[in-house]
This record gives structure tokens, sequence and C-alpha cells, in this order.
């Protein structure tokens, strides 16, 4: 058989990049001819601009290992795997082990019709994870007693970071403090500093057992239970933080709120926390679904995304994305957060954790773990040794002569436990934790007192160490939904129902500009979900994570030898918590140098929404720079502004290529502009898809960039996270990368504290991008460069003739994506790009990028991995669509009704008895041939956004409301 051409040279065929990139060598020819282009290189040499090339029409050079095939990478991971060693950790400090019930870990975390799909943003396309996402919300709130729950934050840390700085909008007390009781989990601590000190804000550390201290503050923050395990009323010290005017936060352990009152029942404002322990595996730290919990009052406030229930243009209930006015990419530096990215797919497993236990289950897991932890307490009390706290839920601290010599004892034994210091032990019971461990634990300490009696660790399920006016009656959880799907045949279908009703990249191309929808490779998913990576602990010895430590190193010289800096953190956890540490760095070589006056972060109007947001919260002031007719940066504007703030420039925020998806020519004039008035260059690099293998930023000109993992380097969206947002930096900033202070090897020592809850933020979903890099290698992944760039190009050349697209640049191409202008047709017909969007849902469609950057616009990009079928496909959806808005523009249809503005159409609309439109039933669900044969049916029709605002409904709605 003759050997199949190949997109990398001199390799066998069908390796992976071979799968990974969409179209074959055939298709790639066909598509340059229709580009006008002889070769891949030759398209980029003409797109990209000279001056950022490693030489004349150069590519830049990687330095990678040769190319792993798919069995060959899933073995070196196997050996990975291996260098971590499997005990089981007992360390707490808001990480726990947890049982994911299979049905949620294969049906879920490992099925791509859950971890492919996209943010929300169309949600009559997405009702399935938005009902997921609803549980969710409707769980934690039912828990922390607040109403308002939102769709996920980050980690529990920085959800903490986030009521710090909720506290301070909406207080109107004068004060710059915020008290935080000294026993809370210190990663949480940490990152208030961090988070803080750019905002003025002064983190005031108080042992608030013995009350609040005098003074003003805005706000107050107490962990329940506390780090140290104790169970402490907090209700008095809410009462005085009131008092005062000051908001008050209660950082509250999930699985505890089960046994305990809630935070809302004990007079909290807000309430966060990490709902990890609700089966989500450990993954050395994440990802994991932090929460955020606020009153009626402050819902206006949130942080981060919020799924709300409206109505669909037939009046039934239909979710989506409520008060979405809030968020960074409307309000920009206005907004109540720079969250975008948040962690759906984990508050997916979380919320239907807690279906499939339903409030009983969940009791009894509450119960038989603090159960456990009695029986530790007594063996141990037995034995000679003092137990710190009378009052706790699951964890523990003890007193003994040498915490090392405890914790040698119970590694023997295969244990982690946490030396909280010298002298003092602590051990966290969770739902794995069996009667056998317990003995194993009371094993490794030994005896106190030889005099003492020493009966075995004994189980009594009624002992109960909470204080009794703390605790709890079941009242929560009381919607039917967590409730009717007990069996794992009805948990089973549920989750399939959910799923069949959403549209995710296992059925169609998602060509959502700026995203990077490409493919998640089965190889690249696996390892995720193995034991080795997934059960560590984040703060387990380091010497017992030589994988997944080698995983993150590979991954640090990886990325920078491909983005050409010098230093990379993986600790952010999001493309937004990157532009975070990289504004941080900025700032710190600033004020290291004496300039800390330096506080102007210029921004052009076409950036991403993040930016501005995220250099509010380094204590930035935003300027905007214009953009020319032609969507670049306004070079005189530029030069305007860096004169203007020739004192006090930090920075500039450009994205590269553009957010418009266009190679600027004048980039490296503007890194120049900036660097000669004093200011650092920040390249966002959510676009690297475009540029990988072909230009390097820290090589032309930036200073720093975040790199977006869940886009170009593989890790699916899930639904609207998980994420991974590396900074990279050139030399002169590495000093100033995040560190954590539970793990020096984090960062550097100089460092500027934690962004992330855990040492190497999500470190359970490295082994994707590693085995991306690993199995493409430098031919493969500058291949995908080109294809991606050819791919957007293609599409612009085809639809161009259907719809303008609005940017270019050299030679009229654009970069791995292309806008295409919907304003002149709506101007002359009515029909939008929203009537365009949910058009195309009937078409079986997900709908590009809408109105971001322009409005009005749709921002499309095929990514390297859709091959010609789909993209043809596509264009085939696309041009009888325009041939529909010349029906109406010719007056065939009418413009309040036709089948553009009544889309998308649901099976019920089509089946209705009556049918009153100007246009046919078969017109409007089959529109192109092909969808007879294979059809995608929208489960509710267009959604009233401005309703579900108006009536907020946060929470699971009850079965009635969807009675027909
Ligand atoms: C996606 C994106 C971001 C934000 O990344 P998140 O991971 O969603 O926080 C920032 N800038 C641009 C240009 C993006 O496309």
């Amino acid at each position: 058989m003759p050997e199949q051409p190949s997109h990398v040279h001199g390799t066998p065929a069908r390796v992976f990049a071979d799968r990974h990139i969409g179209p074959n060598p055939a298709e790639t020819e066909e598509m340059l001819k229709t580009v006008g282009h002889s070769s891949t290189t030759e398209l980029m040499a003409a797109a990209v601009p000279e001056s950022i090339l490693t030489g004349p029409g150069r590519q830049a050079p990687l330095d990678l290992p040769e190319p792993a095939g798919e069995a060959e990478a899933l073995t070196e991971l196997r050996g990975l795997a291996a260098r971590n060693q499997v005990t089981t950790s007992l360390i707490g400090r808001g990480y726990y082990g947890t049982h994911v019930p299979p049905v949620i870990l294969r049906n879920i975390l490992e099925n791509p019709a859950w971890y492919t799909a996209y943010t929300p943003y169309q949600p009559e396309i997405s009702q399935g994870r938005l009902e997921a996402l609803l549980n969710f919300q409707t769980a934690v709130s039912d828990l922390t007693g607040l109403p308002v729950t939102g769709a996920s934050l980050l980690d529990e840390s920085t959800a903490a970071a986030e009521a710090m700085t909720l506290a301070r909008r909406a207080t109107k007390v004068k004060s710059d403090v915020f008290v935080v009781d000294s026993d809370v989990f210190p990663q949480t601590l940490q990152v208030l500093r961090t988070r803080a000190e750019p905002l003025g804000i002064e983190v005031v550390v108080a042992d608030l057992s013995k009350g609040l201290p005098d003074g003003e503050a805005f706000g107050v923050l107490v962990q329940y239970p506390t780090s140290s395990g104790e169970v402490r009323d907090p209700s008095e010290i809410i009462a005085a933080a009131h008092e005062r005017g000051a908001l008050a936060v209660v950082a509250a352990d999930i699985l505890a709120l089960t046994l305990l009152r809630s935070p809302g029942d004990l007079g909290a404002d807000i309430a966060v926390g990490s709902t990890q322990r609700f089966g989500v595996p450990l993954g050395f730290g994440g990802p994991h679904a932090g929460y955020m919990s606020v009153g009626e009052k402050l819902r206006r406030q949130l942080p981060g995304r919020l799924v709300g229930v409206s109505v669909d243009n037939t009046g039934r209930p239909a979710y989506r994305l409520a008060l979405q006015t809030r968020e960074q990419h409307i309000r920009r530096e206005k907004a109540t957060s720079n969250i975008c990215t948040a962690q759906v797919l984990l508050a997916v497993m979380a919320g239907m954790y807690a279906v499939h236990h339903g409030p009983e289950g969940l009791r009894a897991i509450a119960r038989q773990v603090h159960t456990h932890t009695v029986a530790l307490a007594d063996a141990l009390t037995d034995r000679g040794f003092e137990v710190v706290h009378e009052a706790f839920f699951d964890t523990l601290r003890v007193r003994v002569p040498s915490s090392a010599q405890i914790l040698d004892a119970a590694l023997e034994r295969g244990y982690n436990l946490l030396a909280a210091d010298d002298r003092t032990v602590g051990i966290s019971i969770d739902e794995t934790t069996t009667a056998a461990d317990l003995e194993q634990v009371v094993a490794a300490f030994g005896e106190a007192d030889r005099a003492a009696a020493k009966a075995a660790p004994t189980v009594d399920g009624n002992a109960d160490r909470v204080p009794g006016a703390l605790a709890r009656g079941v009242d929560y959880l009381t919607h039917p939904v967590f409730n009717t799907h007990r069996s794992e045949t009805a948990l089973l279908r549920y989750m399939r129902r959910l799923a069949d009703r959403d549209l995710a990249l296992d059925r169609t191309m998602i060509p959502l500009g700026s995203c990077t929808m490409k493919l998640n490779s089965t190889t690249e998913m696996e390892p995720i979900t193995w034991p080795e990576f997934g059960s560590l602990h984040p703060f387990a010895p380091l010497d017992q994570a030589g994988g997944s430590v080698q995983i993150v190193r590979d991954l640090e010289d990886w990325l920078a030898e491909v983005t050409g800096y010098d230093a990379v953190s993986l600790q952010p956890n999001a493309g937004s918590q990157g532009e975070l540490a990289g504004l941080l760095a900025i700032r710190g070589y600033h004020r290291s140098r004496n300039q800390a006056h330096r506080d102007v972060c210029l921004i052009p109007s076409s950036a991403h929404g993040t930016n501005a947001a995220s250099a509010v919260m380094a204590g930035m002031r935003v300027s905007v720079v214009a953009c020319d007719d032609g969507g670049n940066v306004d070079l005189d504007d530029l030069a305007a502004k860096t004169a203007k703030h020739a004192d006090d420039l930090a920075a500039i925020m450009v994205t590269y290529p553009s957010t418009h998806g266009v190679f600027e020519g004048t980039i490296t004039e503007v890194c120049r502009m900036v660097h000669e008035a004093g200011g650092q260059v920040y390249i966002d690099g959510a676009n690297f898809n475009a540029l990988l293998g072909w230009a390097k930023p820290g090589e032309f000109g930036a200073d720093v960039s975040h790199l977006n993992l869940h886009k170009t380097f593989c890790i699916p969206h899930g639904g609207g996270g998980p994420g991974v947002g590396p900074v990279a930096v050139r030399s002169h900033l590495a000093g100033f990368l995040p560190n954590h202070p539970g793990q020096p090897d984090a960062g550097p020592h100089t460092g500027v504290g934690p962004v992330s809850g855990a040492p190497f933020g999500s470190a359970g979903i490295l082994p994707i991008s590693w085995a991306y890099v690993r199995m493409m290698g430098e031919e493969g992944l500058r291949s995908a460069t080109e294809v991606a760039v050819l791919s957007a190009n293609y599409l612009a050349k085809r639809l161009e003739p259907y719809f303008p697209v609005l940017y270019t640049g050299a030679d009229g191409l654009v970069a791995h994506e292309c806008i295409i202008d919907l304003r002149p047709l709506q101007k002359a017909t009515g029909i939008s790009n929203e009537d365009v969007s949910k058009r195309l849902m009937d078409y079986g469609f997900h709908a590009p990028t809408m109105s971001f950057p322009v409005n009005g616009t749709l921002m499309v990009e095929p990514t390297e991995s859709e091959d010609l079928a789909e993209l043809e496909r596509f264009v085939q959806a696309m041009i009888e669509i325009r041939h529909e808005i010349d029906k109406v523009a010719s007056g065939e249809w009418e413009r309040e009704d036709n089948p553009l503005v009544n889309a998308p159409h649901t099976a019920e609309m089509l089946t209705a008895e009556s049918w009153e439109h100007g246009y046919s039933r078969a017109e409007a669900a089959y529109p192109l041939p092909s969808l007879r044969q294979d059809k995608y049916w929208p489960p509710v029709g267009r959604i009233d956004q401005a309703y579900g605002d108006r009536n907020l409904v946060c929470s699971c709605p009850p079965p009635e409301a969807f009675e027909i």
C-alpha cells in the first residue's frame, strides 16, 4: 500500500499531527488554491509581518523533543504517573479525598458531550449544562443559606479574594481594612494578601475567637469550621461586623454544612468555599469549582457567571446566563471581576454529586466523616495525646512531642498528615477514610501515655462533637431533582438527556472567534483520570509528586521555548488570572526600580474585557487607545497617549494577532514606542494559535504574555472551564512571578505571592497540554498554526461574496479568525447577527462569536482541527442563510415573520396543529437536504434575555413551572 501523504515531513503517515489536523494534504492543496497561495509556508510568509519573524521570511525554530506517537506518549505518561506516589492524604486545608461516583466520572468527566462544550453564551443550545449549573447553584445556595450562588469561581482562595473586593464595593464604610481570622487556610490568607496589596486594602489578621478587634473595617472573613478544625459559632463576629457597617464573609466547608447551621442562617452576607469534596478528584490542586453565595441585596455585585431562568418565545421556562451586565465582557474596567473562564465542568460534577446522593446521602457521608473523626479523637485521647479542639467536624489538631516523627511514622504506613507546627499534627478525615485507615493513623502515633487504656478506635454512629446550637436539620436539597435520580439507571439517563440538549464539539465545529475550539484528543484526555495524577494532594510532599512535577517542568520549558520568554508560571488557573499575574509582575518590576508611580495601563479599544478588568485588579488605571479604520492600533493616538503618560506609563496590553483577527504590521513599532516611554509590553496570548512555530512574542518585543492552554494547547473548554492561563515573562520580570507559601518550588522567593490556592494551579489537567506538545513536536505544531491560518483564510474567501469580511492585513489576508460584518445587511433588512446565530442552530451549528470585538458582527475561528467537509458544511449553511436574508430583502418573506427572526425552531413549534407563518415547516426545519438525515433539535425557542433579568430566578424552578 502506498504511504499516505502527511503534514509532517519525513515521518510515517498517521502520526498524531495528521489526526489532530483536520484537512488532509489533498484538502490543504484545494484550500490553498481558493486562498491563492502555493503552500502554507508561503501563505504564512505573506500574512505574518516580516518584522516579527526570526529572520527574513523565517519560521521560528522550536527546540522540542521529536514527536511521540499516541501509544508512545501514553507509555511515557504511564512512566511519569509511576513516579507519583499514591498515598492517602489526610492533610486537609481545603482539599479532601472523595469518591468520584463512577457514573459521573465516565459520563461527565470522560464524556466529550460535556467536556468539549463552550461557555453557554448561546443558551438555546446549552440548556443541558445550564440546568446542570442551576443544580450546582441550588445545591450550594441550599447549603450556604444564601439565595444567590454563581456558576462557579476558580477556587476557594480566589473566591475569598473576590468576596473581599465585593465587600469593599458594597459597603459604605470608608475603611481600607479587611479583617481575617488567624485560623483560615494559609493559602487563602496569602491569596488575599496578593490581591489586596495593589488595591490598597490592608489585610489585618486577628484571632477572632477573642472577638473583633477595635477599629473600622469594610469586611471580615472567618473560616467555618476553622483551618485547624474548630467548629466555632461565627454569629457574634458577624453581628459585631454588621454593627460597624462591615460585611461578613464566611469561608465554609460544603460538606460540613450538611450538619452545621448555614452561614446565611448565622447572618453572613457572603459565603465562599470549594466544592472539590463533592466528587471532584484532588488532581494535585485542581481544577475544582470554587463557590460564592450572597444575599439578594448583593446579587448585582456578584463576580463571575450566574445562571438564571427566563422564558423562550413560547413562554416556556428556559435557562440562560443572568445579569451579564456585571461581567467583564460588557463592563470592562468597571466589572465586578475579571473572571471569564470559570470551572464549569467541575461545577457540573459537584452538582451531579448532589443529585446522585441527595440530601440524605450527603448527610450520611458527612455523618460518617464526623463519627470517624470522633473515633480517632477518642482513640488518640485514650493514648494520652491532647486533641486541641473540643468541637470539630472532620479535622483534628493533636499535640505531639515531635510532628516530624509522627509524619514519618504515618508515611511509612502510607498516610500524609499535616505538620501544623513542630508540635502539632493535623489530620482531616474524608469520605474515603475507612476504619482500617483510622487504626493505621492511630498506630502511627504510638502512645504518649503507656498506662492509658488503649482500645482500637471504635466508631459510634451517634457520636457528635458539633455544638448543639450549631446543629442543623435537613432543610436542604428539597427540590425533586435531588430526590428522584437515585438509581444509576435514572441518573445515567438524566445526564444523557441533558447532554443531548447541547451542541458540543462532539457534534459540530464550534467556530468561535478568540476561543480556539480545536480537538481535545482522547489520548490527551486519558491520563487526567488516572489515580496517580488524580489523587495527589496539592500539599503532599513534593518527592511524592515526581511525575506531576516533571510535567510542570517540561511544560514550563516547552512553553518558554515556543514563546521566546525566559520563565513561565503555570499557577494561574484561567487566562484572566494569567493577566493579573503578568500585570503584577510588571507592577513589581516598576516598584523594584523606584517607579511605583507608573500605574497607567494602555488598552486598545478592541481588547478583550478581561484585560481592562485585570488592569484594575493590579492597581492600574486604564487608558484606552483608539483603533484606526483598519482595526489596527492607531499609532497617532498611541503616540499621544504615551506622551501624555510619559511619567506614569506602566504598560500596554495588546492582543496579538489582534482581536480583529489580523497580524498588525506595526506591532514592533507599538512595542518600541511603549518601551521608549518607560512602559512594559503585555501581549495577550489568547491568539497564540496563529503564531506558534512562526513567531515568538518574547523575541519580537514583548515583556510578558499569558497563554490559554484551554485554547491553543487543547485543554477542553468544559462548558466554561476549567482552564490554565500560564504567564510567561522575559528574565527581568522572572523574579516577580507568582510563588506559594506552602511550596517553595512553586515560584521565585522574590515573587508576588500566590494567585491561586494551589502551588501549581490546576495541575491535574496539565497532562493534556503535555501530551499535545509531546505528540505534535516542532513540525506538527507549526503545521497546526499554518492550517489554522489557512482555514480562516479559506472561510474568509468562501464567505466574502456573501458577507463582507471586516478587517484584513497584508495581502488581504486574515490571521486565524475573521470577522464577518452583518451590519450592512441588518440596515437593509433588519436581520441581525443574533438572528443569524440563532438560525445557525436550525442548521445544527454553534454560532461564531457574536458582537465581539465589534458589535453587529460575527467572528469565525475554524481552527486547524476541522476538515474541509466540515468547513464546507458551515459555508453552505452561511450561503443558504444569505439567500434567506435576500428573501427578506426582496419582500418575499416579511421582516417580522421569517425563519431567521423566529429561529431557532423547536420540534414542538414545527409540529403544532396550526402553522401560520409565511414560510413552510420544511423551510424552517430542513433548509438544506442533508439536515433530513442528521438533525439537531433545539430544545427551546429563542430566549427572552431581558425577562430573566427583570424576574431573577437563579435556583431550580419548581416542576410545575414546566407544566404546559
Ligand atoms: C479567552 C480570552 C481571554 C480570557 O481568558 P480566560 O481563560 O477566559 O480567562 C483574554 N483575552 C482574550 C483575547 C481571549 O480570547
